[in-house]
C-alpha cells in the first residue's frame, strides 16, 4: 500500500534508508527534509572537497533526489513532531504530515566550554560550518589556528588546515590524541606524524573557556595560560540533533532510544544514524557510536523494515580511520584484551587484542590491507586459537591467503 515516508536528515543514515526502500517500492511518496542549504553529502569526504576542489562530498550526485523519487527540500529544520496527528512542524510553522517518519538527524557539535557559543568559534561538523572555517583561512585573515580537541575530526582539521598554510596549535586534555579509538602506541605514532607536518600537538592541557567580550578572541587553559589564534575551533566531540523531541513522547537519553528493528518509542517512527544509542556489537554497551559505516547499515535495515521485509539489527561497531597522514591509520573494535599480538611491518605496525582467543580489536598503521578480514574474524566472534599465529604474517588479509586461513578453520 503506497504510504507516506518522511525523512527528516539528508547524511549518510537517511539517504540510505530512501535507497534501500527503493529497491523494492516505487510507488510511496518519499519526502526528505534537510536543515542545510546542500544536497546531500558524505561528511567524512569534506576534507577531499577542501583540499582538492573535487565533489566527493556529493558522494550520490546532486541529481539524487530525482533520481530516487525524492521530494528534497533543503534549508528545512524541523522544530517538533505531534504523533498523535502524524505531523512535523518546521521553523517556518509549516506542517507535513507522515504516514511512517525516519528521525536521521545527525549530531552536531558538543562544546561543553563556556564561551563556546561566542561568534569566533568555529567548528567542523557540518558543510555550512566547515564552508565557514574554510571561507575565513582563505581569505588570507588566519594564520595561525588553535583548534581545542584532538579526536578523529580535530585531527582532520589540523592537517586540512596546514596542507592550507596554516600554523596549527592543537591542545587535548588527555594524554593522547584520538583516545576513544587509538591505542597508546597507534596514538604516539599518530602525534609524531603530526608535528612532523608542522602541527603544535600539547598533550595534558585542558581548555577552560573561550574568552573574549562578545566575540571569541582566546582559549584560556586550566593553568591560567590564555592561547590565541587568527582562528579558534572546537572539536570536543558530537552531540545528537534532538532539539525538536521536546512533547513527542519520543523517548531519549543523550540519543534516542530505538528497539531491535529501530523502531523509536512511538509507532510509526524509526530513527537512525549518529542520533541514536545502540548496542555495542562487542559488549553490548548501548550508545551513540556515531560513525558512518553504522549510519549506512541502520539505514538499510530501516529502509527494509519500511518495505515490510521484517529486519534486526544486529548492533553496532567501533572503528575509525586517519587516511590523511603519511601512513593510514585503521582501529576497529576495542583496543585491550587478555593477550596483545604485534608486529612491526614496514614502517608501520599491526595489533591484534584477544580476549579468551576471540579478536575484539585491531590497530593497523601503513599496511591496512589486513582490515578486511580482519573485520571479518572479529564480527564472526569465534575462537581464533588455531590461526593465531598467521594473523600476524605480512601476507595475511591479501587476497585468497586469508580467506583460506579464515575459511579453513571454520
Ligand atoms: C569532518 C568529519 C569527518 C568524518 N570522518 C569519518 C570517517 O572517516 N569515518 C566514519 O566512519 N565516520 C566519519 N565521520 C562521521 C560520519 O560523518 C557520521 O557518522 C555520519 O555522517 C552520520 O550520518 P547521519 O546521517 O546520521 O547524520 P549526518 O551526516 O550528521 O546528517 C544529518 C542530517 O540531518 C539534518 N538535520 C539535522 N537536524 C535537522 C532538523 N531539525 N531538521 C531537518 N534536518 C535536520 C542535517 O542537515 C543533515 O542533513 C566524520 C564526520 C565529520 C564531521
Amino acid at each position: 500500500m503506497a504510504t507516506h515516508i518522511v525523512i527528516i536528515g539528508a547524511g549518510p543514515a537517511g539517504v540510505n534508508t530512501v535507497e534501500t526502500y527503493r529497491a523494492f517500492d516505487w510507488q510511496s511518496e518519499i519526502t526528505v527534509l534537510s536543515a542545510e542549504p546542500h544536497p546531500p553529502y558524505s561528511p567524512p569526504a569534506m576534507v577531499d572537497h577542501f583540499l582538492t576542489g573535487s565533489d566527493a562530498h556529493l558522494w550520490r550526485g546532486v541529481d539524487w533526489p530525482h533520481r530516487m523519487g525524492v521530494d528534497y527540500r533543503s534549508g528545512v529544520t524541523i522544530t517538533s513532531i505531534e504523533p498523535s496527528s502524524h505531523r512535523i512542524r518546521t521553523q517556518t510553522s509549516e506542517t507535513l504530515d507522515y504516514d511512517q517518519l525516519v528521525i536521521a538527524t545527525g549530531s552536531r557539535l558538543y562544546a561543553p566550554l563556556e564561551g563556546a557559543e561566542m561568534p569566533g568559534v568555529y567548528n567542523f561538523k557540518s558543510l555550512s560550518a566547515a564552508e565557514s572555517l574554510v571561507k575565513r583561512v582563505k581569505s588570507g585573515e588566519a594564520h595561525t589556528a588553535l583548534i581545542v580537541g584532538a579526536g578523529f575530526i580535530g585531527m582532520e582539521i589540523a592537517l586540512l588546515l596546514c596542507e592550507l598554510g596554516v600554523q596549527v596549535t592543537q591542545i587535548e586534555m588527555l594524554d593522547q590524541v584520538m583516545p576513544a579509538m587509538l591505542d597508546a602506541q597507534t596514538a604516539a605514532f599518530a602525534q609524531k606524524n603530526m608535528r612532523q607536518r608542522g602541527v603544535d600537538v600539547r598533550l595534558n592541557t585542558k581548555a577552560r573557556r573561550f574568552t573574549g567580550d562578545g566575540r571569541a578572541e582566546g582559549v584560556e587553559l586550566e593553568s591560567g595560560l590564555v592561547l590565541r589564534g587568527d582562528i579558534l575551533i572546537a572539536a570536543t566531540g558530537v552531540r545528537p540533533n534532538l532539539d525538536f523531541l521536546e512533547g513527542s513522547g519520543i523517548a531519549h537519553r543523550w540519543g534516542i532510544t530505538v528497539n531491535d528493528h529501530l523502531l523509536t518509542s512511538v509507532p510509526e517512527i524509526y530513527a537512525v544514524g549518529d542520533v541514536i544509542e545502540t548496542p555495542d556489537k562487542l559488549t553490548g554497551e548501548s550508545f551513540v557510536h556515531a560513525i558512518l559505516p553504522n549510519a549506512m547499515e541502520q539505514g538499510r535495515v530501516v529502509g527494509l523494515n519500511l518495505a515490510g521485509i521484517d529486519t534486526r539489527y544486529e548492533g553496532a561497531e567501533r572503528m575509525n580511520s586517519l587516511k590523511h597522514l603519511d601512513l593510514p591509520i585503521i582501529a576497529v573494535g576495542l583496543k585491550q584484551g587478555d593477550e596483545v599480538l604485534r608486529t612491526r611491518l614496514g614502517d608501520g605496525y599491526r595489533t591484534l587484542y584477544l580476549q579468551e582467543d576471540r579478536l575484539v580489536g585491531y590497530q593497523l598503521i601503513g599496511d591496512i590491507r589486513a582490515a578486511g578480514a580482519l573485520r571479518t574474524l572479529l564480527n564472526r566472534g569465534e575462537n581464533i586459537h588455531k590461526i593465531k599465529d598467521r594473523l600476524l604474517e605480512p601476507t595475511f588479509g591479501q587476497g585468497s591467503l586469508a580467506w583460506a586461513a579464515i575459511e579453513g578453520y571454520s
